[in-house]
């Protein structure tokens, strides 16, 4: 008695708790989207950052030169070319103190 309209008001709380369920899904899907995009974004910037390091590591600024690999800056570190620049660049600023306290 009276079971068929109680089946019919639990169909449609069912309903209700279903479509409830479905909008909850979707706003996680969409948070879960926009995490991984931000996921991916930070992890691009990192590698992007990562690989700005890893050039100025290799980058010699005396000589404005870009390496690649940390061999070929080593190299260029322990180089005739390199040492000689350094020495150079220290001459120069040596002779402009002096020029500096001469003046
Ligand atoms: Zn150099």
């Amino acid at each position: 008695m009276g079971m068929g309209r109680m089946e019919m008001e639990l169909d449609y709380a069912e309903d209700a708790t279903e479509r409830r369920r479905v909008l909850e899904v979707e706003k996680e899907d969409t948070e879960e989207l926009r995490q991984k995009y931000k996921d991916y974004v930070d992890k691009e910037k990192a590698i992007a950052k990562a690989l700005e390091d890893l050039r100025a590591n290799f980058y010699c600024e005396l000589c404005d030169k870009q390496y690649q690999k940390h061999q070929e800056f080593d190299n260029h570190i322990n180089s005739y070319d390199h040492a000689h620049k350094q020495e150079g660049t220290q001459d120069y600023y040596e002779s402009e103190m002096i020029e500096i306290e001469r003046s």
